[in-house]
């Protein structure tokens, strides 16, 4: 039985922000397919107090940039991005190419092309998220898309040193500063200084999240991935200071980021409610985790690991560490989550930072339907096929032009007829 000790804001707000947040990024969407460049400037000023002509980075601003970072700065940077490229290969390998003969003289394939153009967000409202260009950048080069312009807010009105540098390193074609709606639709929409893309991927706000679902059709997305969410399944095998840690290590992110225990021990539940106060004292970044812990943080207490299973997928939360006696139990029965983190010796911010695993991640329930940001979402498989005999034409020709029939399609039930009569010189009238 679920006894919640402490539960989340309640879903009548969400839905009033959620209308609020619809109808602004729709205007600003509106705005900038109207007046392009003119509209994206406008705006800029506006949400970052970013005052340019020109978005794009020129090379002399890149190195200015890579310049302000230490060696040792560039040195994990590149240590981050090795992570993320080997294991996107490792991936990348796995994903092969299809061709098979599936009936005598019949050939089925399948190619996984790269889109042409990818539009990568790199988030830097609140902190300079630098490690979503090596998840986005990275995975898009390692796919094989040719060109791939990525996009960053500044900071203070200028380009973030350590995001360009990271962008840069990690491979980006094209480099911009500009952030929010009038990013993504930049990118999505094109401007008279910005082609567009075909494909927009990477982590954002609310706003950000919202303007990718409001133009996929006009280009393909990654996945729903906004404000970052987090769930700790735990028993009493660990302490409430590594749940309270895993838990306010995630709220930092916004104050729209829910943090959830879901655990088997009551104890734990009220030493990691204790702990959190404690940390709350002394975290520097209290004054958003605290507001993110009040309203969306959560402790919910179960009978069994087989209902952590069940609450859990019912979450489908985008995080989810576990820290149990035996946590490959979860790995082999959890369908709904967009990453896992195994046992205490690992963590969210292993998999956010540096550990190669993808950060940017389904958020609101989408773990249901996709997983996170990997090589396959830049590519499209494509299928084709060949017919090498005329015996094998002239069958599928037969079963082709009766199922036509029944549909009615006479124009299709032709062009089978065509092939039963030339290839296997069957007497079906024109
Ligand atoms: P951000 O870059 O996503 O958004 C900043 C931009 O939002 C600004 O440039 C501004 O143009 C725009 N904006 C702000 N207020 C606005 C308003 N009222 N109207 C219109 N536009 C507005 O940076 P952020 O805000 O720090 O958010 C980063 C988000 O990314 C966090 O919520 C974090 O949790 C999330 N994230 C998600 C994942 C994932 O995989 N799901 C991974 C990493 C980060």
């Amino acid at each position: 039985m679920e006894n919640w000790l402490k539960h989340g804001a309640d879903a009548s707000n969400a839905a009033e922000t959620d209308r609020k947040v619809r109808e602004t990024v729709e205007a600003i969407l509106g705005d900038i397919a109207a007046r392009g460049d003119v509209a994206v400037r406008e705006l800029s000023a506006r949400f970052d107090r970013l005052e340019r002509d020109d978005f794009r980075l020129s090379r002399r601003e890149i190195d200015d940039c890579l310049g302000q970072m230490s060696d040792q700065d560039l040195a994990d940077i590149t240590f981050a991005q090795e992570q993320v490229r080997n294991f996107a290969r490792h991936q990348r390998e796995a994903l092969r190419d299809v061709e098979v003969e599936t009936l005598p003289g019949i050939v089925l394939g399948h190619r996984n092309i790269p889109v042409a153009a990818a539009g990568c967000y790199v988030p830097g409202g609140k902190y300079p998220l630098l490690a979503s260009a090596h998840m986005s950048v990275i995975t898009a080069k390692v796919a094989g898309v040719p060109r791939v312009a990525t996009c960053a807010p500044p900071t203070n009105g200028r380009p973030a040193a350590a995001i360009v540098a990271a962008q840069h390193l990690a491979g980006a074609d094209e480099i911009y500063c500009l952030g929010g709606v009038q990013a993504i639709g930049a990118m999505a929409l094109g401007t008279e200084s910005i082609s567009a893309v075909d494909m927009l991927v990477g982590p954002g706000n609310a706003y950000v999240a919202e303007a990718k679902r409001q133009l996929f059709g006009r280009v393909g997305i990654d996945l729903f991935a906004g404000p970052t969410e987090t769930l700790v399944i735990a028993d009493d095998s660990v302490d409430g200071e590594i749940c309270a840690t895993d838990l306010l290590g995630q709220a930092e992110h916004g104050p729209d980021s829910p943090a959830i225990l879901l655990t088997t021990s009551r104890s734990l539940a009220t030493d990691t409610l204790r702990e959190i106060e404690r940390l709350l004292a002394i975290l520097p970044t209290a004054g958003i985790a605290r507001q993110a812990w009040e309203r969306h943080g959560a402790v919910c207490v179960v009978e069994s690991d087989e209902e952590m299973v069940a609450v859990a997928d019912r979450i489908a939360s985008e995080h989810v560490q576990v820290m149990t006696r035996d946590p490959d139990f979860f790995l082999d029965r959890m369908r709904n989550y967009g990453a896992l983190f195994l046992g205490p010796r690992t963590n969210v911010a292993f998999g956010d930072k540096v550990i190669g695993t993808n950060h940017t991640l389904p958020t609101r329930g989408a773990a249901r339907y996709t997983g996170g940001l990997w090589v396959g979402k830049f590519l499209k498989t494509c299928t084709y096929q060949r017919v090498l005999t005329d015996e094998a034409s002239a069958r599928i020709g037969r079963h082709c032009s009766r199922l036509c029939a029944l549909e009615g399609f006479v124009g299709h039930g032709e062009q089978a007829n065509l092939r039963a009569r030339r290839y296997g010189g069957d007497n079906i009238p024109y």
